[in-house]
């Protein structure tokens, strides 16, 4: 890794993802890189391995500035206010803050309260993502949450009554014998709660997780399309704008800068055990990174997993698996200058795509068509090498 050379000149904006691995019961559906803890968080320990885990990685992040911060995992909000300080206060003397920082925190409801959600806006936390999934009492416990409705609708409404300056509100759908009805009262209830975001995804049942087991139930094609239509439309006609597939914001100074910096290709960095990152070096080449998953062996101080450069064969697959996620348009010029490739080199994939109605082609950019999104696989393997 060494002996990549980093242009010290180069002014970039990145995003910095913090993994906090942390969870008091692991859910039913949940195939991320948790760990459940029955005892106290290690707070101190964990956090002082996160920051030595970036001082390794300021050479490489050398000429950039941070422009969004996402605490995730696992339960961000384990993290006692004074170890979040801590974290935050060492970040921003380490690394440069481009201007309008967006600092994100991921919380979930039954493990903060009122005095959390103040803390954190006197950090300087100006976002926060809080994991309702549904307000059906039974389906939380079906899911395996700890949380009740009410905490939810307790946590949200004091978010919004002390301005928290934006607020994303995680909601799934298809769940477990869900009814359509069902699904539209979670979001009806989400609505009523006025959140500047929400995130509206279909349950999966994903390999290694308690449902890949148990198999419960799940509702038929024809229930999740009704589900999604109806849903789709009651958003919008709120006033949700969906940006990308499962993302609506109230207007655009509400969408995820940290998400559409993902999905626009943009570099980012990431620290904390399981954490991936990927940066661009000076003469074009894209290197992805992972962290150990284990966050015992992370804090042991091994935290490099793997690193490899990207096959510039795989770059055209990596790029619009991204791209094609955002509905907005793609500048037929942002391919060449984030992969270092030429729109030559995916011509004849670009050709299929048109002829094939999935995507749209004008002077200066590239639109996603509605039949694109709905068979954006299709589409995306139009470019695998
Ligand atoms: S709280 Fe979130 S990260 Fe933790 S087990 Fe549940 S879904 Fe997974």
């Amino acid at each position: 890794m060494n002996n990549f050379q980093i242009d010290k000149k180069k002014s970039l904006l990145l995003s910095l993802y913090i993994h906090i691995p942390w969870c008091m019961k692991k859910c039913c559906y949940c195939d991320f890189p948790t760990t459940t803890l029955h005892n106290k968080v290690p707070n101190k320990e964990y956090i002082s391995h996160l920051l030595i885990d970036l001082k390794q990685s300021l050479l490489l992040i050398d000429g950039y500035s941070l422009k969004t911060i996402f605490i995730g995992g696992g339960t961000p909000s384990l993290l006692t206010i004074e170890m979040l300080e801590k974290l935050i206060d060492s970040i921003y003397k380490m690394v440069p803050l481009a201007t309008n920082l967006e600092l994100t925190i991921e919380v979930n409801p039954g493990t903060i309260n009122e005095n959390h959600l103040i803390s954190y806006q006197t950090i300087g936390i100006n976002r926060i993502s809080i994991g309702v999934q549904t307000f059906n009492r039974n389906h939380l416990i079906h899911l395996g949450r700890l949380h009740r409705p009410e905490d939810a609708t307790n946590i949200v409404s004091f978010a919004s009554a002390i301005k928290f300056n934006s607020i994303n509100l995680d909601i799934m759908y298809g769940l477990p014998n869900q009814t359509v009805n069902q699904a539209l009262d979670d979001l009806r209830q989400a609505i009523a709660l006025a959140p500047q975001h929400i995130s509206w995804y279909q349950l999966t049942i994903e390999p290694n997780t308690i449902f890949w087991n148990t198999k419960p139930k799940l509702p038929k094609d024809d229930i999740i399309w009704d589900i999604y239509q109806q849903g789709n439309e009651l958003l919008m006609s709120s006033g949700y704008q969906p940006y990308e597939i499962s993302a609506y914001a109230h207007n655009k100074s509400y969408q995820c800068l940290h998400n559409m910096n993902y999905w626009r290709f943009g570099d980012y960095l990431g620290i904390g055990c399981s954490a991936h990152s990927k940066l661009t070096l000076p003469d074009g080449t894209i290197i992805r990174m992972v962290k150990v998953r284990n966050p015992f062996l992370y804090m042991k101080g091994k935290y490099l997993d793997k690193s490899y450069q990207v096959a510039l064969s795989d770059l055209p697959f990596e790029y619009f698996m991204n791209r094609f996620r955002l509905f907005e348009i793609v500048p037929r010029n942002e391919f060449t200058q984030l992969t270092s490739l030429a729109e030559n080199d995916i011509r004849s994939m670009l050709d299929q795509s048109i002829n094939l109605g999935y995507i749209s082609e004008y002077n200066k950019y590239w639109q996603i068509t509605e039949k694109g999104k709905l068979f954006l696989n299709n589409l995306l393997e139009l470019f695998l090498a």
